[in-house]
């Protein structure tokens, strides 16, 4: 190909850090266009996939399936998965700098934004990103135990994340039961006393960050009408475009929906000022436009005003920015390119993304890294997976893709035995023991 054409063809070696989306759209990327090549990705978890593993909601297979074509992309003989291993905590960027010509970072964006306000710290209080990490069966977040008692939860910030959160929150426990949903989780789910969930936005209708599509996914879950809090001069559009005009639509559908089992509540212009409650959240008290305050009781209360990046260790953040300063991918200090240092995904630019939305954004990277190939590859590595000893000696238990592969193995096996696509295993222990056996 004609990338390929302008290389000295010297063998060129690309280190990611994470596995999510962008990490597989990179590899894929670079195995096709820049051979001799090989890739290998460092992952904090012990699996890959990143968010469509962690937080894509249960009852969207579809989107879950884009983890069948990263799998692929881990089989092309050049690909290798170093999971359980934390880069800037297990590794350091120096280390891997040794063996490898390039590294692209592109560890996501997946922390969630903090709620400045009174009672911050109150117990009931959870964020959106960990609430799907819970029933996504994310190890880190196995231990949450989301107060449902009832009858009421608040979401603050209306994202797909916060909708995706009302809809496994409205939907009855039975239709999740076969879904690869955490099967802990389902069960705290299934027990669940909420009715009333209110989504709070802080804009207008169409000042929204959730697409229409989303709003009429949650229109038809059974048993569950939407309120829309909002005078029907609110929900004309503001302009004859045609995004408003599908907005409108969802609203009507919305607005259409029936039952009256658990009820979603929309809320627009409303502006979190408080939670209440002495050591736990008893209630939101939120500011409307003219000084006006509304007070919404919950037993929960879901933050889910966004995400950030999280800095890496030796390389410079954009606080403000809420991602790793670049140009094109390449990553950039005051405006001078740092040589052999990428970035994509979501750290490159900013949480507020579907994952098809990375795959330009790779391909920009991976082309900046075929136009500095030669320069790349004149700089000599060290030989091999030296760097396996030191993982070795500070205790790191390595998993590598085939690993990953019995583990996924089990999972479905586990599944298959209650009629699941998978039962997700809920610790590292109980992951290290498929390994073992
Ligand atoms: C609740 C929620 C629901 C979503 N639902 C959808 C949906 O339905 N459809 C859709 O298209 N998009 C959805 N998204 C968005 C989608 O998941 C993201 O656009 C996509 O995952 C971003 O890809 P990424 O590779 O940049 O980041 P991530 O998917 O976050 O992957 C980053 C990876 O890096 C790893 N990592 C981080 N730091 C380190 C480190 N120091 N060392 C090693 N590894 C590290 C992480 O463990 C992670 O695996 C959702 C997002 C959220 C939060």
């Amino acid at each position: 190909m004609k990338e390929s054409m302008k290389s000295n063809n010297l063998p060129l070696r690309t280190a990611i850090i994470g596995a999510g989306p962008a990490a597989f759209f990179c590899a894929d990327y670079l195995l096709r266009l820049s051979q001799p090549c090989s890739v290998a990705l460092f992952e904090r978890r012990p699996y890959p996939f990143g968010l469509v593993r962690d937080a894509v909601a249960p009852d969207k297979p579809n989107i879950r399936a884009a983890a069948h074509a990263f799998t692929r992309t881990a089989q092309h003989p050049g690909f290798a998965f170093f999971g359980n291993v934390c880069v800037g905590r297990d590794l350091s960027l120096e280390e891997l700098k040794q063996y490898y010509h390039a590294i692209i970072v592109a560890t996501g964006a997946s922390s969630p934004r903090t709620l400045e306000m009174q009672g911050g710290g109150l117990a009931g209080s959870e964020d959106a990103v960990s609430l799907a990490g819970w029933y996504n069966g994310r190890l880190d977040c196995a231990c949450l135990r989301p107060d449902l008692a009832g009858p009421s939860v608040v979401i603050i910030g209306a994202g797909n994340a916060a909708l995706d959160i009302a809809r496994i929150l409205a939907t009855p426990a039975v239709e999740l039961e076969h879904t690869d949903i955490s099967c802990a989780a389902w069960e705290v789910l299934r027990d669940s006393h909420v009715t009333e969930i209110h989504i709070v936005a802080r804009r207008g209708p169409y000042d929204v960050c959730f697409a229409p599509q989303e709003l009429e996914l949650l229109s038809r879950v059974p048993g569950c009408g939407i309120e829309l809090h909002a005078a029907p001069a609110r929900l004309e559009p503001p302009a004859p475009d045609a995004a408003a005009s599908r907005m409108r639509k969802a609203y009507a559908v919305a607005g259409a929906s029936q039952g009256r089992a658990r009820r979603i509540h929309l809320h627009f212009d409303m502006n979190p000022v408080a939670l209440l409650g002495e050591e736990k959240v008893t209630g939101v008290l939120f500011e409307k436009p003219a000084d006006e305050f509304v007070h919404i009781a919950c037993g929960m209360v879901v933050n889910s005003i966004g995400q950030t990046a999280c800095p890496v260790a030796g390389l410079p953040f954009e606080e403000g920015g809420n991602r790793i300063p670049n140009i094109g991918g390449r990553v950039v200090k005051e405006e001078t390119i740092i040589p052999g240092f990428y970035v994509a995904g979501a750290v490159k630019r900013g949480a507020n993304s579907v994952i098809g939305a990375n795959k330009p954004d790779c391909l920009e990277t991976v082309r900046g890294i075929l136009d500095d190939r030669d320069r790349l590859t004149e700089t000599p590595l060290d030989e091999g997976d030296g760097f396996l000893l030191s993982l070795r000696e500070r205790g790191v238990r390595v998993v590598t893709f085939q690993e990953w592969l019995q583990i996924d193995a089990r999972e479905r096996n586990r599944g298959e035995l209650k009629g699941k696509p998978r039962d997700r295993l809920l610790s590292l222990e109980a992951m290290m023991a498929v390994l073992d056996q």
